[in-house]
């Protein structure tokens, strides 16, 4: 069969963005993971990509953009969410804004007054936006609920439903954006991410002294469905926490493992770049081992305990989602 994976040149983001005009889907690269891309004008390519993550409908997409004045022609800013997007922007930041767009599909927004919107950093990501010259609605490419994709081969599992998918190699962070909603002297931050609290802290607190920064936990009112407990998920049980793992657990250390321990070490110097970049991968692979030889005497997977600071909360986050039990 034809790979549908192609290397991010500049002939095949031309082809790419004649896809998405057409009404297609395209996996791209980002700086967090891969995303599954459609026109976010075009209500039916929009509700191709719900289909194809088998995502609820009432899951609203986040909109990329390649630059601050494209997402000023989209949404509101007020004087807190300018200053954010000039200062996180391009990077890991996703601001839930007023909408203040016709155009856009109401299939993204999932009918609500907000829109969420992201300009990514990486240079495949956009030179698509430029050459495509409108806003992709980009949900990351995996199925829903599932681990997200780091690498071009993760986003296979979505191979029907795509026309193409670009090659950007690892992600270089690994992990979602941080969503944040600004309010009356607040910033509620809707899903941990990649740009961590302290850091978000440290920029604005000069500016905007006074204003509250917290996190919406997972609890009866979902505002945004990163929050959902059960998200994020290999397809086999995890246990967190674990410094001794049994012999039926594929590990993944925080620091040097033991030969003797079957597994993979997140970063065997305790980075936690690192170890973000790592994680959904070593995830998949743990899954494979686990489900995918038949000699395998493994049966679930677990984990190190991980620094709960930085970007150790956001992984911690995603750990504790992925652990809940689904079955
Ligand atoms: P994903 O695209 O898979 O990374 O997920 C995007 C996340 O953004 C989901 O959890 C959405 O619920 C959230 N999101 C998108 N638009 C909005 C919005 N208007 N208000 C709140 N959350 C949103
Ligand atoms: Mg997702």
């Amino acid at each position: 069969m034809e790979s549908k994976i192609f290397q991010p040149n500049s002939k095949n983001i031309l082809k790419a963005s004649k896809i998405l005009q057409e009404g297609g889907s395209v996996v791209f690269p980002t700086e967090t993971v891969y995303g599954i891309g459609a026109n976010a004008l075009n209500d039916k390519a929009v509700e191709r990509i719900y289909a194809a993550k088998k995502r609820p409908q009432n899951n609203p997409l986040i909109v990329h953009v390649e630059n601050l004045e494209r997402a000023r022609s989209i949404a509101h800013f007020s004087k807190i969410e300018l200053f954010l997007a000039e200062n996180f922007w391009p990077g890991p930041l996703t601001l839930v804004l007023n909408n203040g767009s016709q155009e856009i599909s109401k299939k993204v927004t999932a009918g609500l007054r907000t829109i969420a919107i992201r300009v990514p950093k990486n240079t495949t990501a956009i030179s698509l936006l430029k050459t495509f010259g409108k806003p992709i609605a980009a949900p990351s490419a995996n199925i829903s609920g599932e681990v997200s994709p780091t690498l071009a081969t993760h986003a296979l599992d979505l191979k029907k439903d795509v026309e193409m998918i670009l090659d950007g190699n690892y992600c270089e962070i690994g992990l979602e954006s941080t969503i944040l909603k600004c309010g009356e002297g607040k910033i509620d931050i809707l899903r941990e991410g990649s740009l961590t609290r302290e850091n978000i802290k440290k920029v604005i607190s000069f500016e905007f002294p006074k204003i509250e920064i917290s996190l919406q936990s997972p609890g009866k009112e979902i505002i945004s469905p990163g929050q959902l407990l059960t998200h994020y998920s290999p397809k086999s049980n995890l246990r967190l926490n674990v410094l001794e793992p049994s012999k039926e657990e594929v590990y993944l250390a925080f620091g040097s493992k033991k030969a003797s321990i079957e597994g993979f070490s997140l970063s065997e110097n305790k980075i936690l770049t690192e170890a973000a970049r790592n994680l959904y991968n070593y995830l998949r692979l743990a899954d494979e081992m686990i489900l995918e030889d038949p000699n395998s005497n493994k049966k679930s997977i677990a984990v190190a305990p991980i620094p709960n600071y930085g970007l150790g909360a956001s992984i911690n986050d995603r750990l504790l989602r992925a652990s809940t039990l689904k079955r």
